[in-house]
């Protein structure tokens, strides 16, 4: 946590439920995205990255935070506040002081749009400024210029099809910090930019949490930036938490063989094996689909560890030094 002030953003005991489809369309049997899901997020410029696998939960997380998706139970708090998704004056106070980030940002953004309406788009929506559009344009070409795409008011005539993938994702980041959040959800805010660009764009992601105090999730499935971004760290595997702690000590002593097996995916830095992945140590990396019956450890299909135990699901317990882990074995001695 990064002022000590408590936390701007609280989720406990998520669950969210989906119908599967069947191949006509009929409804089938429900499936838990995200199940049991208890976090929490300081103010003042704290960051969670929350890991795992595409099918993980962590992108549905972000949406049920944001009300976008029907959660089955849980609560969230925000600002020391329960939201009650079924209030409009609720929902609309998490929808300006929490705004997010989406992974593709040619898709998140209207291409027929100019990058000026574009970020001005919060603004008019929470009615900034008394509704006045010269307030509006004001904090427009800031916003732009703290997100360096200048000069601001060339940049906010064009239309996005002008501008190149990190521009467009500086436009992104330029509309959620227009309102002046709290808090910033970013799912996957790098993954579809050039390698080149990636680092620039946490650079400056880093550069205005420093300057506004504004805390992020991180969300993401790649540990190589969760190390550069993130302070603590929960990964995620089929709706659970499996691992928690600060980001640091997960990655160098992971505790859980999925975290284990994200962490040797993490590409060698040694410019000999670049762009190289490690040897992933699970049983069936190609078995994500395969789901272990229920009430046994969701991670056993695929663990080289299991045991006997690993018949009952383990819970998410402490394991000193401000860590968690859902498993049975301890991984540093066995093998
Ligand atoms: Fe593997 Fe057992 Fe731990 Fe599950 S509880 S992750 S099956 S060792």
């Amino acid at each position: 946590m990064a002022g000590g002030g408590g936390d701007i953003l609280r989720v406990e005991r998520l669950v969210c439920s989906f119908a599967k489809r069947g191949v006509f369309g009929s409804r089938g049997a429900a499936v838990r995205a995200v199940d049991g899901v208890s976090l929490r997020l300081g103010v003042g410029g704290d960051t969670l990255v929350l890991a795992g696998e595409s099918g993980s939960g962590k992108s549905t997380v972000a949406k049920a935070v944001m009300g976008a998706v029907e959660a089955e139970s849980g609560e969230v708090h925000f600002g020391g506040e329960r939201v009650e998704y079924g209030s409009a004056a609720s929902l609309r106070r998490i929808r300006r002081g929490c705004q997010v980030i989406h992974q593709d940002p040619y898709g998140s953004v209207n291409p027929r749009m100019r990058v000026g309406q574009i970020v001005a788009e919060p603004l008019e929506v929470h009615g900034w400024g008394g509704g006045s559009a010269a307030a509006r344009a004001e904090r427009v070409e800031e916003a732009l210029e703290e997100v360096r795409l200048e000069p601001a008011a060339d940049i906010a005539a064009r239309h996005p099809h002008m501008l190149s993938g990190g521009q467009r994702q500086r436009v992104v980041l330029a509309r959620a910090l227009a309102l002046r959040p709290s808090v910033i959800i970013a799912d996957e805010p790098v993954s579809m930019l050039d390698v080149s660009v990636r680092a620039e764009m946490l650079g400056l992601m880093e550069e205005l949490q420093r300057r506004h105090g504004v805390s992020f999730v991180y969300i993401t499935h790649d540990l190589a930036t969760a190390r550069h971004f993130g302070r603590r760290i929960a990964v995620m595997y089929r709706g659970r938490i499996v691992e928690e702690g600060p980001v640091g000590d997960v990655l160098l002593r992971p505790r859980h063989p999925y975290t284990q097996a994200l962490v040797d995916a993490i590409p060698e830095p040694d410019p000999a094996n670049l762009g190289r992945e490690r040897e992933v140590r699970i049983v069936d990396a190609a078995g994500a689909e395969v789901g272990a019956a229920p009430g046994v450890c969701r991670f056993r299909p695929r663990c080289p560890y299991a045991v006997g135990a690993c018949a009952d699901e383990p819970p998410l317990v402490a394991i000193g030094g401000g860590r968690s882990a859902a498993c049975h074995v301890d991984i540093r001695g066995a093998g």
